[in-house]
């Protein structure tokens, strides 16, 4: 089995195996965030390596050595994947900590469980899955077959980096593809430890291959590679864009799942201990580093002050520190100029109308990128700190009179990915179902998933939904097949003297 080993340098894993450093490539440093310390060199794959990794994938895909195997076998593989993960969970609890600093206590529940859940999900799928036939007309037996798409360009993020890289490959292998991912530079640790366990689970060489490196390197090149047909990307706007611009030039498939500024909102009929509860979550959880954040919350004014009261207080008592102590609650920010973006947006300027109420403040007494749970107070639904995605521990509150102008505040954003509603009154629920420009809402919970569901953004927050129907037309092509039950009239003939 190839060798993945900590404090090492990173490469690509194509054909089965990690590649050799090449003397030339550039170096990127993968830093701990909660020590500064770097903790391995990654390797940066150029365009040549990424044509290698693509062509790796392209021959196993016209090879057949996944997408023709009997349905049992890949079942039978998807479910040995489970298996592994479950076997090594925490080794890769702890690298996904070194990795992003997520408190490794609460890696097994958030990330290695959805990496089973997002295997497990689709062998059952699998065992299910058939097409439709249709015989109406008597002439013809019609049938759908499902082909893969060919070589699919997977690209990740360094917020989730396990759980978002698997959510693609693990749909993409279902339906017969090949791909190469791409993660985030950030981030590369647990899944490049993650492909020596696909590999053990017979997951043919070449049909799962990994390159790293910058966005505009080595994601740049991937994506307008002629021989791939399908990119998947989850990351921010900006290279969403680039990302959709290219791939319409190569006509290839894309679904772009991108940022949020989700509005929690909180109604006076709320149960405020659980809304507290599940507001505090929904923005300190990873460190306020998740897409569907509830990193806007709009409470009623007659319960603001005892909302605020109680929220200020918990978020000041979040335990913030070593990912690796068992009491850890939240860990530091991924990487360093991260850390200084999200700073910047808690230092409020006279005359824009918010207030720290908490936080705001670098933290921890030696190194590493920590800061305050931050708790910003804003008088207008137009402040930056309302319109822009912080991405990190920081929620930013804001007080509303009625049900109406809780929803116009909700939906005054460019971003449309998540929304919360914490009331107890059924028609604010069904409303807020209606009204709510967002691609999911949630009823006195915070972030649930569920593969069977649909999930993704409107405007901003992205173009495509992940969820099991969307996946299925997304990784494989629909074929109609009709087949002569009978000589059929024909409409002319042609040619007959
Ligand atoms: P990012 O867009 O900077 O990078 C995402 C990935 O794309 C990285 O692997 C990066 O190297 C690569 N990349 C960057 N530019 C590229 C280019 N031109 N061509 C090809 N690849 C390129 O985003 P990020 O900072 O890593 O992630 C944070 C963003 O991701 C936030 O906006 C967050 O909301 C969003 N996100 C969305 C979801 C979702 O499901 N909607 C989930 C997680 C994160």
């Amino acid at each position: 089995m190839p060798a993945f080993v900590l404090n090492s340098t990173i490469t690509s894993f194509i054909d089965g195996a990690f590649v050799a450093a090449r003397p030339d490539s550039h170096r990127i440093a993968v830093i701990n965030p909660s020590t500064e310390e770097t903790v391995a060199q990654l390797c940066e794959a150029d365009v040549t390596e990424v044509d290698r990794a693509v062509q790796a994938a392209r021959r196993s895909f016209e090879a057949g050595s996944w997408h023709r195997l009997p349905v049992e076998q890949r079942i039978g593989v998807l479910r040995r994947v489970c298996a592994l993960i479950e076997r090594d969970a925490d080794e890769l609890c702890r690298l996904e900590s070194i990795d992003l600093g997520i408190p490794c206590s609460q890696a097994r529940g958030m990330v290695t469980a959805r990496v089973i859940r997002n295997f497990g999900f689709y062998a059952d799928h699998l065992t299910q899955a058939a097409e439709r036939a249709v015989r109406q007309d008597g002439l013809y037996q019609r049938y759908v077959h499902r082909d893969p798409v060919g070589v699919c360009a997977l690209i990740s993020p360094w917020n989730a980096p396990l759980m978002l890289a698997t959510s693609k490959i693990a749909p993409a292998l279902a339906f017969g593809n090949s791909c190469v991912i791409k993660t985030s530079e950030y981030t590369p640790l647990a899944l490049a430890r993650f492909m020596t366990l696909l590999a053990e689970a017979g997951v043919p060489p070449g049909v799962v291959n990994l390159v790293n490196g910058r966005g505009h390197v080595t994601g740049a090149s991937l994506v307008a590679h002629p021989d791939v047909a399908l990119v998947s990307f989850t990351g921010g706007g900006a290279a969403g864009r680039q990302i959709a611009a290219t791939a319409a030039a190569g006509l290839k498939k894309c679904d772009l799942e991108l940022g949020g500024k989700s509005a929690s909102i909180v109604s006076d009929s709320a149960d405020l201990e659980a809304a507290v509860d599940g507001t505090l979550l929904g923005i300190f959880a990873n460190s306020g580093q998740m897409c569907f954040a509830g990193s806007r919350i709009l409470v009623q004014r007659k319960v603001a002050d005892d909302f605020l009261d109680r929220f200020v207080s918990r978020a000041s008592a979040i335990r913030v520190g070593d990912p690796f102590e068992a009491a850890t609650e939240m860990g530091p920010l991924a990487y360093a100029a991260h850390l200084e973006r999200v700073l910047s947006y808690c230092k409020p300027v006279a005359g824009d109308g918010v207030t720290v109420l908490a936080g705001g403040r670098r933290t921890g007494a030696q190194r590493g990128y920590f800061m305050e749970p931050t708790v910003l107070l804003a008088d207008s639904a137009d402040a930056r700190v309302c319109q822009e995605e912080i991405f990190g521990p920081v929620a930013t509150v804001l007080r509303y009179d009625t049900f109406d102008e809780a929803i116009a505040i909700a939906n005054h954003s460019r971003y449309g990915l998540a929304g919360y509603l914490w009331s107890n009154r059924l028609d604010e629920s069904m409303a807020a179902g209606q009204r709510m420009r967002t691609g999911s809402l949630m009823v006195n919970s915070p972030m649930v998933f569920d593969l069977r569901m649909p999930f993704g953004g409107m405007r901003e927050s992205g173009v495509g939904r992940e969820g099991i129907e969307s996946l299925r037309n997304f990784y494989s092509e629909e074929k109609a097949i009709a087949i002569a039950m009978q000589p059929v009239p024909l409409p002319l003939r042609l040619g007959v003297r």
